[in-house]
């Protein structure tokens, strides 16, 4: 039986856990991280759309079950840094009005347990840790901010600011995307066509490994266990966590420490909390109100293309704005969501949904066409929920919430893209396998019969046990969730009394 221990435990080292240590080395405190994946090796195949996306490289042989028990694939990357070494590096905030509550038609999004102001100074902290690029004055939704984007936004390529041209004469305002990426002089980023959804090769995307994880491990505080497959938590009946019991490289482990941080993401996170149950916690630790594993949220998202065939779209760096114009109000009252452009996707990548298309015509196709990513708030349920089988298998059952503003949204969006010339539009709403935005199931909150932890990710019932990672969210919003949880990671490291 191999054992460690630390004062800080973390288990996951992607967005929440990687950006935690961080935080937690600054303050001198010693951390161990334990993450169930390895390094991802740079080599030829990170860029490669065949071995990214048709034989998925990067992804783990995991199944888990949807609510009629049939297997899916799901859309997570165990990997030091976890999904952010593939991520799109999108970096938005939330806005100001997405902390209270938001009642839409058919539901409500939850209020955060505190407002836009106090995360507001770790929003800046994680933009500076993690090189986001940006501009202000350009979204009409754009929340206040203390500090300027660290970096200038990157620049539009031609087609796409003659695209931002014709939106500009329909009305709307199309503005910067915020973008996590060494660009700058002397930088690493080339400006490539491979950042989103690809590891990036020269190691110029900011994910976490990159900006928090490797900086944390250089300064001495943080040690990482790689191939370390945390099974489950271990009170001993009591109200604390005494150890973490699991698999390292194949032999059994058993870690000890002050504080036991879960970041596993919000699927897995629920899935650890759930394998832990014993005569104290017999629905799992920290889950006396059942609550752990509910309001899976995972956002209402679809692709599209839209083709313009008298225009050739010969960009490289495509994801470069977003609209923000249906954020609040979609003209009746009630918010719509975001628009984005997504990086350029290949002729190969479209043949992964695309199956029965010819190659040539969908290499053809992108020449002329433009993606974005339409993204509508998915309203927190508590019928929407990850569970475990006996055996351990993650199970989600997940029913889309808010869908009719996902359907105006897109509508809108469409009827825009028609007026600026693109005549057809191709659409790939997300299934239940393309949770890469997952969220929401240990929310945080002030009262403990309606959360699982508080308002600083502490469970309201095991005093040694948080959780740093996308379950803390009370709703999803409608913006990328990725700096967010650096935010509140940091937030987390600097303001819990850590023992
Ligand atoms: C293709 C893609 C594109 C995306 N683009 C964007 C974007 O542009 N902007 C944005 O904001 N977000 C984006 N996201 C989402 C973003 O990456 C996630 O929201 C974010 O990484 C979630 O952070 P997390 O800490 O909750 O989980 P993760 O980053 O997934 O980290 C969880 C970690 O825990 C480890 N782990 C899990 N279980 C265990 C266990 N039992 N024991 C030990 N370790 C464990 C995992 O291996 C992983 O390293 C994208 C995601 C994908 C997949």
């Amino acid at each position: 039986m191999r054992t460690d221990s630390a004062d800080v435990v973390i288990v996951g080292s992607g967005m929440g856990g990687g950006t935690l240590a961080w935080g937690l080395a600054r303050r001198g405190i010693k951390v161990l991280v334990v993450e169930r994946g390895d390094y991802l090796p740079r080599e030829p195949q990170n860029w490669s759309p065949t071995e990214v996306f048709k034989n998925r490289r990067y992804k783990p042989d995991e199944k888990w079950l949807d609510e009629g028990g049939g297997e899916f694939r799901p859309g997570v990357h165990y990997l030091v840094g976890g999904n952010t070494k593939v991520y799109g590096a999108s970096l938005p905030r939330l806005r100001e009005c997405d902390f209270a509550e938001i009642k839409y038609p058919t539901g409500i999004s939850r209020a955060w347990p505190f407002p836009y102001a106090d995360i507001e100074p770790y929003y800046s902290q994680a933009e500076s840790l993690y090189r986001v690029h940006g501009a202000t004055g350009e979204d009409p939704t754009e929340p206040w901010r203390s500090q300027q984007f660290p970096y200038p936004a990157l620049s539009h390529e031609p087609y796409i600011q003659e695209v931002i041209d014709r939106l500009g004469r329909q009305g709307v305002h199309p503005s910067s995307t915020a973008m996590g990426v060494d660009l700058q002089p002397g930088g690493a980023c080339i400006r490539c066509g491979t950042c989103d959804g690809f590891p990036c090769r020269v190691g110029a995307k900011s994910d976490s490994e990159t900006c928090a994880l490797g900086p944390a491990l250089a300064g001495g505080f943080v040690r990482l266990l790689t191939n370390t497959r945390i099974d489950h938590l271990e009170t001993g009946g009591t109200d604390q966590v005494v150890r973490l019991v699991g698999e390292c490289a194949g032999e059994p482990i058993w870690i000890t420490g002050g504080a036991y941080v879960l970041a596993a993401g919000a699927a897995n996170t629920a899935a650890l909390l759930l394998r832990s149950r014993d005569d104290r916690w017999p629905n799992g630790v920290g889950n006396s109100n059942d609550l752990v594993g509910r309001n899976y949220m995972m956002h209402n998202n679809t692709h599209l293309a839209a083709i313009d065939p008298r225009r050739r779209n010969d960009v490289v760096f495509q994801k470069t704005f977003a609209i923000n114009d249906f954020y609040f109000d979609m003209g009746d009252g009630y918010p719509g969501g975001s628009i984005q452009l997504i990086g350029k996707v290949q002729g190969s990548m479209m043949k992964t949904h695309a199956t029965r298309a010819p190659l040539p015509l969908l290499n053809e196709f992108s020449k002329r066409s433009l993606e974005l990513l339409v993204m509508a708030e998915d309203l927190p349920s508590p019928q929407n929920r990850v569970s475990v089988t006996q055996s351990g298998q993650i199970a989600v059952r997940w029913k889309r919430t808010n869908y009719d503003r996902h359907e105006l949204l897109l509508t809108e969006t469409k009827r825009l893209l028609r007026q600026i010339g693109y005549v057809g539009i191709f659409e790939q709403r997300f299934t239940i396998d393309m949770n890469s935005h997952m969220c929401g199931t240990a929310v945080g909150g002030t009262d403990p019969a309606q959360s699982v932890v508080d308002g600083l990710g502490r469970s309201h019932e095991v005093a040694n046990l948080f959780v740093a990672d996308a379950a803390f969210f009370p709703s999803s919003g409608a913006q990328n969730p990725a700096l967010t949880i650096a935010a509140l990671a940091l937030r987390m490291a600097a303001e819990v009394e850590w023992g």
